[in-house]
């Protein structure tokens, strides 16, 4: 089989009201998207999505006329380009989508098929007040949800554990509440400083007797050190690695026992079928692997795939916060992926990734 054409297709859908993500210091007011479209001369196509693509036309050339099931070299090319320049792993997504169409089985099988469905998380994505973010962990516990994840600003960490004690007062014991502090990696122009080791260690400490199921990327990379110090002396588990730019630098992390939760995206970070290996690295050691998930719905897809195959836990990211993020907005050139009533998140069973491109919206929203 060869890859005969590679298309890019940019979308934007614009959002009205816009959408505050806690990370990003502006609103957002649209939402961009690169369907990546990969055509073979056998007629198998395959999608995939979750990264934008930029850059990419300089080096299709070295994917055009070679096998799309060869998926290990695949992997490595688009490695030897990530060393330079962007990471194309929406590409291997692809191509994962292709394999498992020739297989005839859904990619998660082709992962190793532990489960057909996970646990789903909501997690939230806007900084609300305590008693708004009390209000939507309900509103999601209603619909089926069993864990919420917080977001906590490094400038607001006083609000941020009250909207977390807010919220556990709401939803009770039996609800799982992880919260985000987003310390690992910066959007391009924020240079402010991280918080220091002595804060991350009272917030923790508070965030343990709130029943914090873990807290995720509390500090910079390079504070392993630090990270193990707060896991020791509060019992809290830590998560990170979403955003990790090489396999080599995750196992550096595992090898370490940085955290409790791995959680590279296989959009973002190191690409499916290293993510694999992450996850068994991980599991080998007692450790958690679940993947960071939020780009767009085939994004999250591509990790439901690998996260379920290699049976990733304890929840899968499901990324979600009414009326700001919802699957419609998140996946809207595509049939919206939902959870079922409960707060699962189940594998399409047709083969490859199974999305169902909308046709209509690609046309629509195609910039
Ligand atoms: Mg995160």
């Amino acid at each position: 089989m060869k890859i005969t054409a590679i298309r890019l297709t940019r979308l934007n859908l614009p959002l009205d009201p816009p959408f505050n993500a806690a990370w990003d210091p502006e609103p957002r007011r649209a939402f961009p998207a690169t369907l990546v479209t990969v055509e073979t001369d056998e007629g198998v196509v395959g999608y995939g999505s979750g990264d934008t693509m930029d850059g990419f036309e300089a080096f299709e050339h070295l994917f055009l006329g070679t096998d799309p099931l060869q998926i290990i070299n695949q992997v490595r090319r688009i490695e030897t380009i990530n060393f330079h320049g962007g990471r194309y792993w929406p590409l291997e997504a692809a191509l994962w989508d292709i394999i498992g169409q020739v297989a005839g089985m859904p990619v998660a099988v082709l992962f190793g098929g532990a489960r057909d469905r996970l646990p789903a998380y909501a997690s939230s994505g806007e900084l609300l007040a305590p008693e708004a973010r009390a209000e939507s962990a309900l509103a999601a516990k209603a619909v089926g949800f069993r864990a919420m994840k917080i977001r906590i600003a490094r400038d607001r960490t006083d609000e941020g554990i009250a909207a977390v004690r807010a919220a556990r007062e709401a939803v009770g014991d039996d609800f799982d509440l992880m919260v985000d502090l987003n310390q690992m990696w910066r959007m391009s122009g924020d240079i402010e400083a991280a918080l220091p080791l002595a804060k991350v260690h009272r917030l923790a400490a508070e965030l343990a007797e709130l029943g914090v199921l873990w807290l995720e990327e509390p500090l910079p990379q390079v504070d392993v050190p630090g990270a193990q110090r707060v896991r020791a002396q509060t019992g809290l588990q830590l998560s990170g690695g979403e955003m990790v730019r090489s396999l080599p630098e995750m196992m550096a992390l595992i090898e370490q026992d940085a955290f409790d939760i791995y959680q590279p995206d296989v959009a973002l970070a190191v690409g499916m079928y290293r993510a694999r290996q992450v996850a068994e690295s991980a599991n080998l050691r007692h450790r958690f692997f679940t993947p960071h998930t939020w780009t767009n719905g085939l994004g999250l897809l591509a990790n439901l795939h690998v996260a379920a195959g290699v049976d990733a836990g304890p929840y899968l990211e499901f990324p979600y916060d009414p009326p700001g993020w919802t699957p419609e907005r998140r996946d809207f050139f595509m049939t919206p992926i939902t959870i079922d009533p409960h707060g699962d998140v189940v594998v399409p069973d047709r083969p490859g990734l199974g999305v169902e491109i909308d046709h209509d919206a690609v046309a629509h929203y195609t910039v």
